[in-house]
């Protein structure tokens, strides 16, 4: 037709670009780590909507993590040169079953201020409900049935779909009543759980076929990236949305890659990418094959260790990219974790040295509490850092809180938040007196501040207890007064210190109390990127990524997890070593499938990495408070010695090569086929335990050399929710 070729599409691969342009019917791109999936959706949208087959609002698009719906966001406006006014479905599972309840709640029984509750709220309340049924929660925990219910939930599962069998398994065959009463208890509370942001709109579109045709005819494309981990309850609601009659456009795209499917944990079911060619007849499956993100030697090495695994779909995968600079994936090993985080720390500088930018470095790790000595370790050295990924800061004592304070006063019905922090800090306002306010609030079937604020009329509760009510009530009374017209940090300040919380940590002699304090101005400070209270509190329940400074210089620090779908320059993966990667509990769950996922796991860590991927394991570890000496993983000899290579092991040891130990069996002058097999890492391991035990005494001369950094402190630190 002579119209010139829009740039977004001259630079894709003849399979991307149909990927892109079958913009009618089902397509399934099934393809390995790095060739393009997230690209070539990223380019479908704008191409629907540079071609105007479709408003922004017309297209259900979703991704897995919030931070990777906002940066699809902002390519989608490059690609289209900036014109899109918003894309309202762009979003998780989650996020967009929050914004469907907003809408339709009140046909599951919910008005549009529904709370949502995190995991601890949710075993608080189910801690209630199994007492309240006179059974011994400790005998039936929680935090079990807790679990119980988020298992159900993500196979989309409600308390009447309960299967007998299941709902035997707790509290001699209670359980499924439990559930019925949990679920009654969260509506009058006008509160929902995680997996109820999913059950619910599922529940909505199948008890209204008109409102789930409105959603038919609103979306005319529907996308989702990292199909592979959808659990059943996803795979409903998507099914629901996407699944036309007979006649009518069902344009859905979905890509994934069945080898990167690591959330089987929680409920991900990879069978779906079997059961789309089942359920969508017809579908066009496309494969991707060149990778564009890795050098030869990563790809090399990610490709041998994931052809371990058994149960797999299998596909080629190659890169072009191929440069005499291009380095081995470095395997070093070091005597502890604080030895670890040390040479990982110097390796950092060295890059920062050469200019590269601390943006395009990353460290992964198996286990969050891997964390906090890269954290210690970095706030020493001044070098910047942020953690990405999973609900660690909002978790922490001081932080829930704070919020519970902020969330009673935007939603007065939160009884569970009011129970939090009625007698924090301590106003004599104790057992006694809450179960007081909360008989009375349940005989009224009203929340719990408004019983409060009752009761202190009546003569039910002692003079004192009266008074110190009663100044509580006043405080929420005002602060809710504040609420649309103060600055909401302004607000929150405000609210901390009049509660009299920050007080109570300020007179706090404990060893973590300056440490919390710290956490509540940072929570001030992630307040400020939000335009409202009610947004920032939204945020929070989503666990959502906290704010980051993008324009500060930092190395990411994240959970394998939480490193899908990203890349880095250069990626640090330590603590390749056996029980904790692959981690014990995996292997002792889930048997071989478990190692399976493990193995995944690896090849998601060293598929980040574009041109340099460093692995590091250990000889002793602290594990649960006990030293332990280690075994290095069963995944290092999976490498392929030809992409692999061992470090230098001098900087790794302190003092090591000073000590006038000479040359190790890890040394490059040694090859790598020596110590490449099984019996060959361990007997390097045994070997290198004793070298460094005879240099033991040279470390402490090291770690002197460093203090000087500790004065500068960390430059800067942002934290990030999922
Ligand atoms: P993952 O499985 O890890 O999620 P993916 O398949 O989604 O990976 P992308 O993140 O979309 O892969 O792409 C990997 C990298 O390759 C990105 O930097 C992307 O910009 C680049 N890339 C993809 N396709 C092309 C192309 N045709 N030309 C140049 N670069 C490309
Ligand atoms: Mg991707």
């Amino acid at each position: 037709d002579g119209g010139k070729r829009p740039d977004y599409l001259a630079g894709l691969n003849p399979e991307q670009t149909e990927a892109v342009e079958t913009l009618e019917g089902p397509v399934l791109v099934l393809a390995g780590a790095g060739t393009g999936k997230t690209r070539v959706l990223t380019t479908r949208i704008a191409h629907i909507l540079n071609t105007g087959r479709a408003f922004p609002s017309q297209i259900l698009a979703v991704t897995f993590t919030n931070k990777a719906a906002r940066e699809m966001k902002e390519r989608i406006a490059l690609l289209v040169g900036g014109a899109v006014e918003g894309m309202p479905w762009l979003g998780t599972f989650h996020s967009i079953g929050v914004k469907l309840l907003r809408r339709h709640g009140e046909l599951v029984g919910l008005r549009s201020d529904f709370t949502i509750l995190d995991t601890d709220d949710v075993v608080r309340l189910i801690k209630q409900l199994i007492q309240a049924e006179g059974l011994d929660d400790k005998r039936w925990p929680a935090k079990q049935f807790a679990g119980m219910i988020d298992t159900w939930k993500n196979k989309g599962l409600g308390p009447a779909d309960i299967p007998e069998g299941d709902a035997r398994a707790f509290a001699n065959g209670r359980g499924r009543d439990l559930y019925f009463a949990y679920q009654a208890r969260l509506t009058t509370l006008n509160a929902c759980d995680f997996g109820d942001l999913l059950m619910h709109p599922i529940a909505i579109f199948r008890k209204n076929p008109d409102l789930l045709k409105e959603y038919h005819g609103r979306f005319r494309y529907i996308l989702v990236d990292e199909y592979q981990d959808t659990n059943t309850a996803q795979y409903m609601w998507l099914r629901l949305l996407a699944q036309r009659a007979k006649g009518e456009p069902q344009n859905v795209c979905c890509v994934g890659d069945d080898d990167q499917s690591i959330y089987g944990w929680r409920g991900a079911e990879v069978d779906n990418i079997l059961r789309f060619e089942k359920d969508f007849p017809g579908a066009k499956v496309i494969k991707l094959e060149r990778n564009y993100r890795s050098t030869e030697h990563i790809l090399g090495a990610a490709a041998h260790l994931i052809a371990h695994n058994e149960g797999r779909l299998g596909k080629t995968l190659f890169t072009d990219r191929s440069d005499p600079d291009d380095v081995k994936v470095q395997v070093h090993a070091s005597w502890d974790s604080e030895e670890e985080a040390r040479a990982i720390g110097e390796e950092i500088e060295q890059l920062q040295r050469n200019k590269h930018l601390l943006n395009d470095m990353a460290i992964l790790v198996r286990a969050s509490f891997q964390m906090r000595e890269f954290e210690d370790r970095f706030v020493t050295l001044g070098l910047n850092y942020r953690v990405i990924g999973g609900p660690r800061f909002y978790e922490r004592l001081e932080i829930r809180d704070a919020m519970a304070y902020f969330r009673l006063v935007a939603q007065a019905s939160d009884d569970l938040a009011f129970e939090r922090i009625i007698n924090t800090p301590k106003r004599g306002l104790g057992d006694t007196t809450v179960r007081a306010l909360h008989d009375y609030a349940r005989a009224r079937d009203i929340p719990m501040l408004a019983a409060a604020a009752d009761i202190i009329e009546t003569d039910e509760l002692k003079p004192k207890a009266r008074k110190a009510l009663f100044d509580v009530i006043q405080s929420f009374r005002r602060w809710q007064e504040l609420l649309e017209n103060t600055p909401h940090t302004e607000l929150a300040e405000q609210i901390l210190e009049e509660s009299g919380y920050t007080d109570m940590w300020k007179n706090d002699k404990s060893a973590e109390a300056p440490g919390r304090l710290e956490n509540l101005k940072e929570l001030i400070r992630s307040m400020e990127s939000f335009e409202s209270m009610r947004g920032f509190l939204e945020h929070v329940s989503l666990v959502m990524d906290a704010e980051t400074n993008e324009n500060l210089d930092a190395v990411s620090i994240m959970t394998l997890h939480s490193a899908k779908g990203l890349e880095f320059d250069t990626v640090f993966l330590p603590g390749w070593e056996e029980g904790l990667f692959p981690h014990q509990r995996s292997l002792d769950e889930s048997g071989r499938a478990g190692l399976e996922e493990e193995r995944r796991l690896a090849y998601v860590g060293i598929t980040r990495a574009k041109h340099r991927c460093h692995i590091w394991f250990v000889s002793n570890r602290r594990i649960h408070g006990l030293w332990q000496s280690t075994l290095p993983s069963r995944f290092l000899d999976e490498l392929p010695e030809t992409h692999v290579e061992v470090a230098e092991m001098e900087q790794s040891y302190g003092g090591y090569g000073r000590g006038g130990y000479g040359q190790s069996r890890f040394d490059k002058a040694e090859p790598f086929a020596n110590s490449y097999s099984t019996p060959g890492w361990k007997r390097a391991q045994a070997n290198k335990t004793d070298a460094t035990r005879d240099n033991w005494g040279s470390r402490s001369g090291h770690a002197v050399e460093r203090i000087g950094y500790g004065e500068s402190g960390p430059k800067g630190r942002t934290i990030e929710g999922e």
